[in-house]
């Protein structure tokens, strides 16, 4: 930047500006991104504890720019929420994701899918689910769908839920604990799982204020007939705490990174 005399820095940043484009920039190749099939699925699995069996994976976006090479979603899906493309990107993860489950040997396996708010306000994203359960014959019971603390305050969220809920999906509260909302939500409205962010993970075994807190939240849970994963499990100490607290599910670069689709099958055919 250039500098005006004395100490005050003159308002044009070049480094500014250059992110501003590249956002521009970002907007424009998503907008093709989908017709070009740039878009791919990455499969992280869902563990049981103890034990570590899988019992799903959830689902999650990459972007593989021809020129940046890969994009992760925090770089993209806050645009495509706010331009809107966030509608058909949900309907493509359904998609495509159902399509995947359904490649999977057997009818346990799960597969969870995150859901925008954003998702949530017309109603395209049931009939896309509909659609996509019909044609790959899947159980409705195997879809999870994850949605954070923010879309359960939303009363027509809450309603569209219900209506996905009906077609008999399951719904988890995702990076449970993060929101500052109250706690009433968790006996009111259509959930079936929680799961307890990486945050509180990552805090097992530093601070016996962590641990208690976990163990309560996983009795919480239970409690009100929830089923609970702790995310983000990096180290076996973490993963033995949970066990010892009775979680029963986990994820986390301890079982797995996220993989592409041929690595996930590789690992159920291993297991
Ligand atoms: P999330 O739903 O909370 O997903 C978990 C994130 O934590 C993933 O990041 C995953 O790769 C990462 N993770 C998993 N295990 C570990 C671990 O042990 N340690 C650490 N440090 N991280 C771990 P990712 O794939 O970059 O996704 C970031 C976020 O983007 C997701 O957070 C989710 O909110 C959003 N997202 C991803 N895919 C989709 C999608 O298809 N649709 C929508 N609407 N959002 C998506
Ligand atoms: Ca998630
Ligand atoms: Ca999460
Ligand atoms: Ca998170």
């Amino acid at each position: 930047a250039k500098r005006a005399g004395g100490n005050r820095a003159v308002v044009f940043q070049p480094e500014l500006q250059e992110t501003a484009l590249r956002t521009f920039k970002t907007e424009q190749d998503l907008f093709y991104a989908l017709d070009r099939g740039e878009l791919v699925l990455f499969y992280q699995p869902i563990v049981a504890l103890p034990g570590e069996r899988i019992i799903g994976f959830e689902a999650l976006i990459r972007w593989h720019h021809p020129e940046r090479g890969w994009i992760t979603p925090a770089e993209f899906i806050p645009r495509a929420e706010e331009t809107g493309l966030i509608g058909r990107i949900g309907q493509w993860v359904v998609e495509e994701g159902l399509r995947e489950l359904a490649a999977w040997p057997g009818t346990e396996l799960r597969l969870s899918v995150n859901v925008s708010p954003r998702q949530l306000s017309d109603g395209a994203l049931h009939d896309a689910l509909a659609r996509a359960l019909e044609r790959e014959g899947v159980e409705p019971g195997r879809i999870i769908l994850e949605v954070t603390e923010g879309a359960l305050m939303d009363q027509g969220a809450v309603r569209e839920l219900a209506r996905l809920r009906e077609l008999g999906c399951l719904v988890a509260v995702d990076d449970f604990g993060t929101g500052y909302s109250s706690l009433a939500y968790l006996q009111r409205l259509p959930i079936d799982v929680i799961k307890i962010d990486r945050e509180f993970v990552s805090a097992l075994g530093e601070d016996p204020k962590a641990d208690r807190f976990m163990r309560a939240l996983v009795g919480l849970a239970h409690t009100l007939e929830l089923r609970v994963v702790a995310e983000g499990v990096e180290t076996a100490a973490q993963r033995d705490a949970l066990t010892a607290m009775g979680c029963e599910t986990g994820q986390g670069y301890l079982f797995s990174r996220p993989v592409p689709s041929t690595e996930a099958r590789a690992l159920i055919a291993g297991a």
